[in-house]
């Protein structure tokens, strides 16, 4: 039988508790979760892009976790990959007006790419990547909000 895999695109600049609560609800779903940081070299990053795949992976050591960096469609790679699924978690009506056309548009890119959403779990709702990155840029520490720690400005 196929691997059942899935593929949980996104920034993660950086990736905070939030995500890591969607990945871990979902490796009970899955064979393997494959986090997939989008970038593209000519946008600049908050947090470098090596550091972050080191931290992810350092967050998820000993499970089916593997993290790749990717800079083209997520569909295309995903599926190249050997992921039937995309994974996403789903804050709030925004998320879902987003996430409705773009899920529909993966599916129609690579026939039977089912995306997957999970509902976040409401203490971690709050939390953003953008929202992070704005406190660390002032000073703040911001280790409450990730599954690592980094280093202090
Ligand atoms: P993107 O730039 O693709 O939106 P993000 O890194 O911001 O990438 O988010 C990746 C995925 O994680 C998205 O599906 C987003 O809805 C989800 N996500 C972001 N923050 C949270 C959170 N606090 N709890 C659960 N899911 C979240």
């Amino acid at each position: 039988m196929d691997k059942k895999i899935a593929f949980f695109p996104g920034s993660f600049d950086p990736f905070t508790k939030g995500h890591e609560d969607i990945v871990l609800r979902a490796l009970p779903l899955f064979d393997e979760v494959i986090v997939g940081i989008g970038h593209n070299a000519n946008k600049a990053r908050y947090f470098p892009i090596e550091k972050m795949i080191a931290w992810i992976e350092e967050t998820f050591a000993g499970k089916n976790v593997r993290v790749i960096a990717y800079n083209q469609l997520t569909a295309t790679v995903a599926n190249e990959m050997g992921a039937k699924f995309l994974l996403r978690g789903l804050r709030n009506t925004t998320d879902f007006e987003y996430e409705n056309s773009i899920s529909q548009v993966n599916r129609h890119l690579v026939q039977g790419m089912e995306t997957v959403f999970l509902i976040t779990s409401p203490h971690l709702a709050p939390i953003s990547s953008t929202i992070i990155r704005d406190l660390h840029r002032y000073g703040t520490n911001v280790n409450e909000f990730l599954p690592y720690s980094i280093e202090e400005k």
